[in-house]
Formats: C-alpha cells, structure tokens, sequence
C-alpha cells in the first residue's frame, strides 16, 4: 500500500484523527486506539515503510531514533517499574497495520511468552 493511502501516513498528515502524544524529527507517537496496558503508544516513523524486514541500511538512523524516542515517551508517563517494546513484523507475527510501529506498554504487570 502506498503512504497515500495508509492509515498511519495519514494519522502523520493529521488527515485521520489520533490522539498524538508525541513528535520529534521524522517520529510521530499517539495514543493506541484498542489500549492493552494502561500506557499503550504507538510511535511510527513519518517515512512510510511497511515492515521492519523493508528496512535498509540507510534506516539505521531512524530505527534507533525510534527506540530513543520509546525512552523518553516512557519516562513521561512515569513507567520506571518497567515497560515493553513491541514490534510485530508480518502478518504471522499480528502485523496489522503496515507502516512500521513501535508498541510502547506499560503500567501493569507483564508475562512472558506473549502470545
Ligand atoms: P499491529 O497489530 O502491530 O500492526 O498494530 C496495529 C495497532 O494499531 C493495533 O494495536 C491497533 O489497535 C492500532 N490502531 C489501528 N487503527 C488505529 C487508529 N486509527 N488509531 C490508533 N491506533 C490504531
Ligand atoms: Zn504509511
């Protein structure tokens, strides 16, 4: 799909509605719409790229930008008890939405293996 068409190109555009709680150079986080954990952003890059698996070389700098980003969103909720970092790549992994995304989570206990 092309980022005319995608739903997160189009929430970075502010031409879909989202509670944007966040943005920084190129970076983009708001509110997930179906909330699993008290704290639940997503932070996308404003570049469209589909799947972590389309990432190239020339994305490194954004892909650790996006992880800094994750930090500071996680210190301004106050999540120092701990939090999680979710990165669904390819429908057999739960991608639904194809532009690349963070899922930030916090503010309850967490178990492992997710599911
Ligand atoms: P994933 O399953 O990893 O692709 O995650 C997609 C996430 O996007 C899900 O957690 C959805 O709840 C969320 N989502 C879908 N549509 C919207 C929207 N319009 N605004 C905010 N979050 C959304
Ligand atoms: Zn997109």
């Amino acid at each position: 799909m092309a980022g005319t068409e995608c739903l997160f190109c189009r929430i970075a555009r502010r031409e879909v509605k989202a509670e944007i709680v966040g943005e920084t150079d190129g970076l983009v986080a708001f509110k997930d719409i179906n909330p699993q954990a008290p704290t639940h952003v997503l932070l996308i890059p404003t570049e469209h790229l589909p799947r972590l698996a389309d990432a190239t070389e020339a994305h490194t700098p954004v892909l650790g930008r996006l992880l800094q980003f994750a930090n500071r969103l996680a210190r301004q909720y106050g999540l120092e008890a701990g939090y999680r970092v979710v990165l669904n790549n390819g429908a057999q992994a739960g991608q639904t939405v194809f532009h690349l995304h963070l899922h930030l989570l916090g503010g309850r206990p967490m178990t492992w293996p997710p599911g």
